[in-house]
């Protein structure tokens, strides 16, 4: 089973100027696809920790999916980095530069130089077209696990993910299995008399896995498993589900 690692990048993000919204959507996603993701990071613009964060990732995760610093400014660096720690020279890849000046040529604009900053790839990496926007994407093969160089801008993000990455996770790590959940709501139970009556199920249980999760007034109880099927796997989650609802049945709302 592949495991995943997402490294969200942008000084923005760590200053509480926007909320890291790409992270989440891309772990609903790798959730839904049966990849494990066992760490998210947010890192800011700052080549040093960049380095470390995605060598870190690299040597704990088969797969790490990174989001932002790919646009024409000085402070977008992420292609720099991940050339540097997978020991690749930055290469111009020329289709780039022709897609990227067809952009601005179609909306009426003139390229500048700096635009073609973004035409480069680390040498030997796998070219993802990016229609949505001028920064274009890429995958790297290293021996410790594949990058795959994602925008920030959501939209351009979220089209990358559906229609490169999850094809090519698909084939390469032969995913079969999906990730399914069920949440029990459950009220006028505190979080731990709740962890009290489930306990055994939170720390016995593999597949499925049960978690709680408290909100103001209301305690989730989550049951998820993983299967071939989403209906196998809601095979999986009904025996758990019934002993729970036999322990707490009245307290679940929802
Ligand atoms: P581009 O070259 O297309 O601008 P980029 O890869 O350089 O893309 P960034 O400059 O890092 O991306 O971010 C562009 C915009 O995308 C940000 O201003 C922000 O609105 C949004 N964005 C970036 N990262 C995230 C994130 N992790 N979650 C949500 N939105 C994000």
């Amino acid at each position: 089973m592949a495991n995943a690692e997402i490294v969200a990048i942008g000084s923005e993000l760590l200053l509480g100027q926007i909320v890291d919204t790409n992270s989440t959507w891309l772990a609903q996603r790798l959730t839904a696809l049966g990849v494990n993701l066992f760490y998210k990071s947010v890192v800011g613009d700052n080549p040093e920790r960049m380095r470390e964060v995605l060598t870190q990732a690299l040597e704990r995760a088969d797969v790490v999916i990174t989001s932002g610093g790919l646009g024409p400014t000085q402070d977008d660096l992420t292609r720099e980095v991940v050339a540097e720690v997978t020991g690749r020279k930055l290469v111009l890849h020329q289709p780039f530069v022709e897609q990227i000046e067809h952009r601005f040529r179609t909306r009426g604009f003139i390229m500048t130089k700096n635009n073609e900053r973004q035409a480069y790839m680390p040498e030997g990496s796998i070219p993802v077209n990016n229609p949505n926007g001028t920064a274009p994407s890429f995958i790297v093969e290293d021996p410790r696990g594949s990058i795959f160089v994602l925008p920030g801008v959501p939209f351009e993000l979220k089209w990358l993910f559906d229609n490169e990455v999850a094809p090519y996770l698909r084939r390469k790590f032969s995913l079969s299995e999906i990730i399914t959940y069920r949440v029990l709501k459950v009220a006028e139970l505190g979080e731990s008399r709740v962890d009290d009556l489930m306990g055994h199920f939170i720390a016995n249980s593999q597949n499925p896995t049960v978690g709680v999760l408290a909100h103001p007034g209301q305690v989730d109880i989550r049951i998820a498993a993983k299967a071939p099927t989403k209906e196998a796997a809601l095979d999986l989650i009904a025996p758990v589900e019934a002993e729970m609802r036999q322990l707490i049945g009245k307290h679940i709302f929802a």
